[in-house]
């Protein structure tokens, strides 16, 4: 087991590695107890590619919160049957569904930071109970959060982050489309340069930020899956019992 000075060294040592090169350590090292998460999202492409292409059988978890576009369910089926891809759906825990039913449309514009926390948060704490490592495909270009991330980052409860991208840019995530042929996101030349879900994500033009139609004007940049909020540890520990503390979101 690696020392919290051992993945330190390592992930200075890997600033200067290919994402392909990081994913084939973190494959060596946690296979089988390892897993991606995708958004299927356009961006998410080259991630999707590389891991699956070294690891066939690689779990890719998809969080299905209920409200994503029609277009991403039918790219990920797509992608999922073209690829050969180990996709695993996420859903919300069922003793929410009562609670989202009565508040469906307004609980993405009212409470945005609630909803992302039962819909993505509490979903991928429980997948990643059993689970060593986590591969993740964000980048430092990408918010003022991720700016400070690390290539490998330890979680209190033992959980390694892996963020084989995190150097790369909007232009190198553009090289490798082209260069490997990539499929696009249907809503992505619609001006969709990212996409998450439905009420939360609008077009934005050519030379606008790649996610500033993601929560336009309600002041929220994550949705809190790789902010300080997330830890596997507040699911193991209370399983029968949801602690939302949205403040730290
Ligand atoms: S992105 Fe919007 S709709 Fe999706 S889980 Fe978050 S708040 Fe809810």
């Amino acid at each position: 087991m690696l020392s919290v000075e051992d993945i330190a060294r390592l992930s200075e040592e890997f600033e200067t590695k290919s994402p392909q090169e990081i994913i084939e350590w973190a494959v060596g090292m946690y296979w089988p107890e390892i897993a991606m998460s995708s958004s299927f999202q356009t961006q998410s492409m080259p991630l999707l590619h590389m891991v699956t292409g070294l690891k066939r059988g690689m779990p890719v978890f998809f969080i299905d919160t209920g409200y994503h576009f029609w277009e991403t369910l039918i790219f990920r089926e797509f992608i999922a049957s073209e690829w050969l891809i180990n996709v695993i759906d996420l859903y919300r825990d069922p003793r929410w569904d009562v609670f989202i039913r009565q508040n469906a449309r307004t609980l993405p514009l009212e409470d945005p930071n609630l909803c992302c926390y039962l819909h993505k948060v509490q979903p991928m704490q429980k997948a990643l109970k059993d689970i060593k490592a986590w591969i993740s495909g964000i980048r430092r270009d990408q918010t003022e959060v991720r700016a400070h991330a690390k290539i490998l980052e330890l979680q209190e409860d033992g959980l390694l982050k892996v963020n084989p991208l995190l150097n790369w840019t909007k232009a190198d995530i553009k090289r490798y489309m082209e260069e490997n042929n990539l499929p696009k996101h249907p809503l992505y030349e619609k001006g969709y340069r990212s996409v998450g879900c439905a009420p939360c994500t609008i077009a934005v033009g050519v030379n606008d930020d790649e996610r500033a139609g993601r929560w336009a004007g309600r002041g929220k940049l994550e949705c809190g899956l790789h902010t300080a909020m997330f830890s596997k540890k507040d699911i193991s520990e209370s399983q029968d019992e949801f602690h939302i503390d949205v403040t730290k979101v």
